[in-house]
């Protein structure tokens, strides 16, 4: 016998197939085996076992394409066991796992080793980016054809910028043969070289030393040209400045092989909403002008920015309390990414709920060349997130993740994950439901 589930009466929502109506959706044997009104009267389906969805989403999982998992190396902020699990509870059924680990993931052993951690012990399915240069050092370009053989979906130094345009342009050539994305950390790092927030009013206010859009800019836009030069799918990581997100429009209205993504802590905050000197809202891109997050805003609503992604980056306490000048950039955000979503873009009308899940599911499913998820159409794999939309809760630190840095501490949001299922077993129930 088959193994089922039917999940009964939630609003389906999927932006592949231009679906946003009560349906039931049949699982069987860990894929979807049919979406439609009324399925729970079938004669054949009685005994099936039943989620009932009433009043809720039922959506594609989200994918993220930019998480990092910390192992190998750094398990006292993270590990592919947490990480995944964090991912579980905030909807997520697929994290691409960034290669800046210690060591970093720049051979085909450490690609083999993180993708078989993965499988015995993560929650939900991960993919693995694999470096762009030994030991991310940025002189010499890893065997990016091994690690292609050994899985990776994506090559990166992310964390770091890809400083040297000739080890770039070589680096996209073989990504174009192998027909995978570059996703580029896009920073001139003498630019921002010993600075810690953004050039501007949160520089001045904190007299610290700020970085310039201009550091972000001036990568995108070299990235553009090379992209154009080579051929190759260039992914703009984390896009912050409103001069960006205009290269990459026009770019893009040029038929250019260019795509970005953003941050939910970019698109909900700007640099007047971090208080003092607390290290929580600290990040690299920084948090930067209102200005600057209404460029992005818009970037997600006209799809110049492709796709939600939350660059879930974990530290520990300790690191944090360092002060901003001291303390690692990063935030977590696996957990809370959806509900900022719903409560950010499509409450504000940013986005419709269909638009959100098109960034956040099939959008990262198409870049990453995925074809089997990002959809519930019959046959993709039943990872499948619940969510109820309307349910306000406030984010406390008491997250999946090893870590707790989080700016949303204290941020009350809408839209709470109930279940989420990676081929069509729970991998999350939130308390008491279901
Ligand atoms: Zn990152």
């Amino acid at each position: 016998m088959a193994e089922r589930l039917l999940v009964k009466g939630g609003l389906v929502i999927d932006p592949s197939q231009n679906i946003e109506s009560v349906r039931d959706v049949l699982i069987e044997d860990g894929k979807i085996a049919e979406v439609r009104a009324g399925l729970s009267k079938q004669p054949g389906l009685k005994d099936a076992p039943v989620l009932d969805a009433q009043g809720l989403w039922v959506i594609p999982g989200l994918i993220d394409m930019h998480v990092h998992l910390r192992e190998p190396g750094r398990e006292g902020d993270e590990t592919i066991l947490t990480g995944t699990r964090a991912a579980a509870r905030g909807g997520v059924t697929t994290v691409l796992a960034m290669p800046n680990t210690e060591p970093p993931v720049d051979t085909p052993s450490a690609v083999s080793f993180v993708k078989s951690k993965a499988v015995a012990e993560g929650a939900v399915r991960v993919l693995v980016a694999g470096a762009a240069t030994v030991g991310q050092k940025g002189e010499r370009l890893t065997e990016i054809v091994g690690m292609v053989r050994a899985g990776i979906s994506a090559v990166t130094d992310d964390g770091r910028p890809m400083m040297n345009s000739e080890l770039m342009r070589r680096a996209l050539e073989c990504c174009k043969d192998c027909g995978i994305p570059f996703i580029d950390h896009c920073e001139d790092e003498h630019l921002s070289a010993g600075a810690c927030v953004n050039e501007g009013r949160a520089a001045t206010a904190k007299g610290l030393r700020g970085m310039p859009w201009a550091g972000e800019t001036v990568m995108v836009s070299r990235d553009i040209a090379l992209s154009e030069l080579t051929g190759a799918h260039v992914h703009i990581a984390h896009i912050s400045a409103a001069q960006s997100v205009t290269a990459v429009r026009l770019a893009k209205k040029r038929g250019l092989n260019v795509t970005a993504e953003a941050t939910p802590h970019h698109f909900t905050l700007c640099e007047e909403d971090a208080p003092g000197y607390d290290a929580n809202f600290k990040m690299n891109p920084p948090l930067r002008s209102a200005r600057d997050r209404e460029a992005v805003l818009e970037g997600l609503a006209d799809g110049t920015i492709d796709a939600v992604a939350t660059d879930h980056a974990p530290h520990g306490p300790g690191k944090k309390a360092l002060g901003l000048p001291l303390a690692p950039f990063g935030v977590i955000g696996l957990e809370t990414s959806l509900a900022l979503g719903i409560t950010h873009l499509v409450g504000k009308k940013i986005l419709s709920p269909k638009k959100l899940l098109e960034r956040m599911s099939a959008a990262p499913a198409r870049l990453l060349g995925l074809k089997d998820r990002g959809s519930l159409k019959k046959g993709m794999l039943a990872d499948i997130a619940l969510v109820h939309p309307g349910e306000s809760w406030t984010v406390e630190a008491r997250f999946e993740s090893k870590s707790r840095n989080s700016p949303f501490i204290g941020m009350k949001l809408k839209g709470q994950v109930r279940a989420t299922l990676v081929g069509g077993r729970a991998a999350f129930r939130h308390d008491h439901a279901l």
